[in-house]
């Protein structure tokens, strides 16, 4: 049987990157013979408008019978008033547990061709690669007790709970040692250690499964110092393993080091490498429906998908190649202009990574 990708456009310039992300997808499937089968549904704002909740059961039925899911983005002012456990954020929150997808992989690889676009100095962030690897289904935003209340004194007061299991924390550690493995063999472990009691045992089992990868050189670092090291030295890093609050922050962080949140893609993955795959960056209310985001990182998470969930590494380098030859190209979205290079929009950006494809 061909293998089913879900599509899931979302919101805001969601279905606009999606658009070339498809149209790069599909291209790659004829090309390359690969026989995948698309079929389309709705998730966040959009699912709401059409199904009245933001993730409907038969869009989760479908996404688990999927073999990999293609998301563009969810959220919007337009849903900023609804029910908060209606709102589009919910939806993605609901499927990545739903399905298990607790490890995220946040590359950050800065394209030579951009380190001008970044905002560090090109000698801080020329050749960096870095990966993130983000605990994605436990932590504070799945933590309960949460509440928002008002107190008898009058005053309002809200909290959240930051738990992590033993079992949870392994099995993100596992994916962090594993990925430094086939990378630079370096894994660095960000937690909070210092004060938080789920850190002490984040740090206590990363150091267990330690003993199965003498070959992995393992540190340790506080989230305050990592942030600062990440735009002090981002080179010293190879993979980074955190947990999911942590880890939110710190790869849009990161991915400001590599120029633009709208060159990095995403993968979610569960315990049999399926998977999510989909942009770093959010719906970008202030920009969408004109055209002119950036679908590179919906295109390059087409990439990953290929390689990660469908094992079709020699497509997924032809994709990264694509985009590679664009840039040198020196088409730019607006978000990586710089002086010297062509201003491009969305649609005119996903047809020259396809003709790139093409001739390839
Ligand atoms: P955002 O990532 O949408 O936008 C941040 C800034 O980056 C904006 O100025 C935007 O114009 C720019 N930007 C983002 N993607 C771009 C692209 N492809 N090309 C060019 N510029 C791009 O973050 P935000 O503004 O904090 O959030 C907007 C909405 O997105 C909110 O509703 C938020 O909840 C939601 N959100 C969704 C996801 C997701 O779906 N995974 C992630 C983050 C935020």
């Amino acid at each position: 049987m061909s293998k089913q990708i879900l599509v899931l456009p979302g919101d805001g310039i969601g279905p606009e990157i999606m658009a070339e992300a498809v149209k790069v997808l599909r291209l790659a499937n004829d090309k390359y013979g690969l026989g995948f089968e698309l079929s389309f549904d709705e998730l966040g704002g959009a699912a709401y408008d059409k199904y009245g909740v933001p993730l409907a059961d038969e869009t989760l039925a479908r996404a688990r019978a999927a073999d990999a899911i293609l998301l563009g983005a969810v959220g919007g002012p337009k849903w900023d008033a609804i029910d908060p456990a209606l709102r589009p954020e919910r939806g993605l929150l609901k499927i990545r547990s739903q399905l298990g997808l607790f490890a995220n992989l946040r590359p950050a690889i800065l394209y030579p061709q951009l380190a001008d676009a970044s905002s560090l100095k090109p000698e801080v962030v020329a050749g960096l690669d870095i990966l993130i690897v983000r605990e994605l289904t436990g932590g504070i935003y799945f933590g309960q007790p949460r509440e928002s209340k008002v107190l008898e004194s009058g005053e309002r007061m809200a909290y959240d709970t930051l738990p992590y299991s033993e079992s949870e924390i392994r099995r993100i550690a596992r994916v962090g040692f594993d990925m430094a493995r086939v990378r630079g063999k370096k894994l660095c472990s960000v937690d909070k250690a210092n004060v938080l009691a789920s850190s002490q045992l984040w740090r206590a089992v990363v150091e267990e499964v330690a003993k199965d990868y003498p070959d992995v050189e393992l540190s340790h670092m506080y989230v305050d110092n990592a942030a600062m090291q990440l735009v002090r030295a981002p080179k010293q890093f190879d993979v980074m393993v955190t947990d999911n609050m942590f880890g939110d922050i710190l790869s849009d962080e990161a991915s400001m080091l590599t120029g633009s949140i709208g060159m990095l893609p995403s993968a979610s993955l569960d315990a049999n490498n399926k998977g999510m795959y989909e942009p770093c960056h959010g719906s970008a209310p202030d920009i969408a429906g004109q055209g002119i985001a950036n679908p590179l990182a919906t295109i390059l998470s087409v990439s990953m998908m290929l390689r990660y969930s469908l094992n079709q590494g020699a497509a997924a380098d032809a994709i990264e190649q694509a985009v590679s030859k664009v840039l040198d190209q020196g088409l730019r979205t607006g978000d990586i202009h710089s002086v010297g290079t062509t201003k491009v929009g969305t649609a005119a950006m996903g047809d020259a990574v396809a003709s790139a494809l093409r001739s390839l």
